[in-house]
């Protein structure tokens, strides 16, 4: 009796260089990778590809891809984002859906959960300055788009699912930037687009409630709001300082050897005091990383990527090479 077949092989994951390379952002070793400037259409489609081939993984290899792109890519992957290529000869509603479904805005949607994400729009260094401008551009497309995107997810039609995805999906991205930032959203925003987001997101989280673009609406609706509220109430002081903790860190200088094990103080106020915009994205995790350690005081960050904690240095080693978890396959040096 003959053998059964194997199963046919599964296409590799994507890499980070893959998804460099199809963004435009390094030169391709494999000719025909990279696409065109213009063909823009192809991009987003072969974005989409690599995505759901990428999904099929399971988490820790697709951190690893993240953690290793967003040190190398994510602050070119956000200028290019601002500064999207609009082929001329595109018509204008074309044009306007490009402006929210384009495979950089898609790349951010994806990597948004990342310690790299929180670390890249939290930073003060200006590899991340355009990261600035990012949420008030987000907002003022998704306010181009709204009425229309308004007007084709009411009516049935074959783009009426992609029209709630590319909606629910801006959005999720808008809500990660502000609550990641430590500023008010109204101040982010501009207090125009942040009324006129605002009275969107009200009628969204009802009309389209029971569904995840529903959800997403009431969430981001009730951040806004309450920190709108917030706004107007007395100051409370200073919020904390961004970057403060690490540009005045010491560097701890016993038994450091090699770049894995340099270990930074970082002050209480980086990541620790901030719970309120840090509830519900993935920022730096308030124990210690080494797997199954309860100890959530005196954490010191890891010198190399800031991504990590631990209480001390014998659980920042272990963790390194921890089978199952080890974390020099997501420790990156950024510019940021
Ligand atoms: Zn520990
Ligand atoms: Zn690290």
């Amino acid at each position: 009796m003959a053998a059964p077949l194997p199963n046919p092989p599964m296409a590799p994951l994507f890499t980070s260089s893959d998804f460099a390379t199809l963004l435009g952002l390094r030169d391709s070793a494999t000719p025909g990778a990279a696409i065109p400037e213009g063909n823009e259409f192809a991009r987003t489609m072969r974005m989409e590809q690599y995505l759901r081939r990428n999904r099929l993984e399971g988490a820790d290899q697709q951190g690893v891809i993240w953690a290793k792109f967003c040190a190398h890519h994510l602050p070119a992957t956000v200028e290019r984002c601002l500064a999207l290529p609009f082929p001329a000869d595109w018509d204008p509603e074309v044009a306007d859906d490009f402006l929210l479904d384009n495979a950089w805005t898609n790349m951010l949607v994806a990597v948004q959960h990342t310690p790299y994400f929180t670390r890249y729009v939290r930073s003060s260094a200006p590899a991340a300055d355009a990261g600035k401008h990012l949420p008030r551009v987000l907002a003022e497309r998704f306010l181009t788009l709204a009425s229309r995107l308004e007007h084709e997810i009411a009516r049935p039609s074959p783009r009426q699912d992609r029209y709630k995805f590319v909606a629910a999906k801006s959005l999720l991205l808008l809500g990660t930037l502000l609550r990641l930032s430590r500023a008010e959203p109204r101040s982010v925003l501009g207090p125009q687009t942040a009324a006129r987001l605002g009275s969107f997101l009200r009628r969204w989280k009802a009309r389209h409630h029971g569904i995840f673009l529903g959800a997403v609406s009431g969430r981001l609706h009730y951040f806004l709001t309450t920190r709108l509220h917030r706004d107007r109430a007395p100051q409370l002081g200073p919020p904390p300082e961004t970057t403060g903790g690490e540009t005045s860190a010491t560097t701890a200088t016993n038994a450091m050897t090699g770049e894995a094990s340099a270990m930074t103080a970082t002050s209480a106020t980086t990541g620790e005091t901030s719970t309120t915009t840090t509830a519900t994205t993935a920022p730096l995790k308030r124990r210690c990383s080494f797997p199954s350690c309860p100890v959530r005081d005196n954490l010191q960050a890891c010198g190399r990527c800031r991504t990590v904690r631990y209480c001390c240095i014998e659980h920042q080693r272990a963790h390194w090479a921890h089978p199952g978890g080890e974390h020099k396959l997501n420790c990156h040096k950024t510019l940021y």
